[in-house]
């Protein structure tokens, strides 16, 4: 596990960094990525620090279940539903993980033709 006092997404979940939050729930944050790479870009965590996704899933399936929840709700509160929106984790060093606190992103908004990976 990581330190949570050096934990970027600890410190948005803390209020120390600021983050644009477009739903908040008692264990779940999802704020607007600092760097988009779509008009609709949102990052959803857990508050709870845990690393990548196998942490998460060790704890059982109610969080991760929580947080793909979370993820259709801002979809749905960024009025994508109907035209679709993508649900990436990057987990891990090979994948593309640069911020080692568990976090599911929302892209929608253009049309997105990437290949995964
Ligand atoms: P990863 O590559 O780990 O899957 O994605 C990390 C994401 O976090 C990147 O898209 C990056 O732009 C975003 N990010 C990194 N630092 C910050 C920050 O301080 N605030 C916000 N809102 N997003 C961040």
């Amino acid at each position: 596990m990581a330190n949570t006092e050096q934990c970027i997404f600890c410190r948005i979940v803390a209020g120390e960094i600021p983050a644009e939050v477009v739903r908040e729930t008692e264990r779940t944050l999802a704020f607007r990525d600092v760097a988009p790479q779509a008009p609709v870009h949102v990052l959803v965590i857990p508050k709870e620090h845990r690393d990548g996704l196998d942490g998460l899933v060790a704890d059982g399936t109610e969080t991760a279940g929580l947080l793909l929840q979370e993820c259709a709700a801002v979809a749905a509160q960024e009025g994508v539903t109907e035209t679709g929106y993508r649900v990436v984790v990057n987990n891990g060093a090979e994948a593309g993980q640069a911020v080692d606190h568990c976090h599911l992103h929302v892209l929608a908004g253009r049309r997105l033709t990437d290949t995964l990976g």
